[in-house]
């Protein structure tokens, strides 16, 4: 009885850590499994520092409110423009699982025949949707994200948020489901490539996995 009123007791007192309700899933591979495209310490310092500091941060910010009982997806379609601690950690948590995802050291992952055909009636071909996403990643002023969406209608759109916003905020100017995300903070690639965006940007192609953005374009078309 006593061993079992310790173990409640020390489950209590653990929960704050235990139960946090937003976590981080473990990185798919290793911090340097996509060199040289992007570096090992890059990798190693975005995770488990930025994202990491996301995830705390957005944890102590739902504390004792009805967002920790939510899906990060929930959390974010519903969230206050206001709410600049919930927006920019939990933005930032969304964010980053999914870019981790998107990422891949596998060779010639190729788009889904569903997502190949949506992507050459839009941009005309996969070159075009790089180009446009380049594009509006070497655009975005500062520290934010480039986007590749399925909005309402059902169609894929290319579009940039600041910061950590992200098209599933009911604020931002092109809401719709994220299937493919870019990061283009500094921090994402200042390391080896310094103030050359535009060389990461045209490096990441090499590392995107194509089997996960098919995943989630078939997933948000349902
Ligand atoms: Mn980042």
């Amino acid at each position: 009885m006593k061993i079992k009123s310790f173990i409640l007791a020390a489950f209590l007192l653990a929960g704050n850590s235990l139960f946090a309700q937003f976590t981080q899933k473990p990185l798919p591979y290793a911090y340097n499994a996509l060199e040289p495209n992007i570096d090992a310490l890059t990798m190693e310092i975005h995770y488990s520092r930025h994202h990491a500091g996301y995830v705390k941060n957005l944890n102590d910010a739902v504390k004792g409110t009805p967002a920790e009982k939510q899906s990060i997806e929930e959390v974010l379609k519903s969230l206050d423009e206001k709410n600049t601690a919930v927006r920019n950690n939990g933005g930032g948590h969304y964010n980053h699982e999914l870019f981790w995802s998107v990422l891949t050291p596998e060779k010639n992952t190729a788009p889904s025949a569903e997502l190949a055909q949506a992507i050459n009636a839009k941009f005309k071909s996969l070159d075009g949707l790089k180009a446009k996403l380049n594009e509006a990643g070497a655009k975005r002023f500062g520290s934010g994200w480039a986007w590749l969406i399925v909005d309402a209608n059902g169609d894929l759109q290319v579009t940039s948020t600041p910061n950590q916003d992200n098209p599933l905020m009911p604020f931002v100017s092109k809401k719709g489901t994220p299937v493919l995300g870019i990061d283009v903070w500094e921090h994402a690639y200042y390391l080896k490539y310094q103030n050359k965006r535009a060389d990461y940007l045209a490096n990441i192609w090499n590392v995107i996995n194509w089997k996960e953005v098919s995943r989630r374009y078939a997933e948000a078309k349902k």
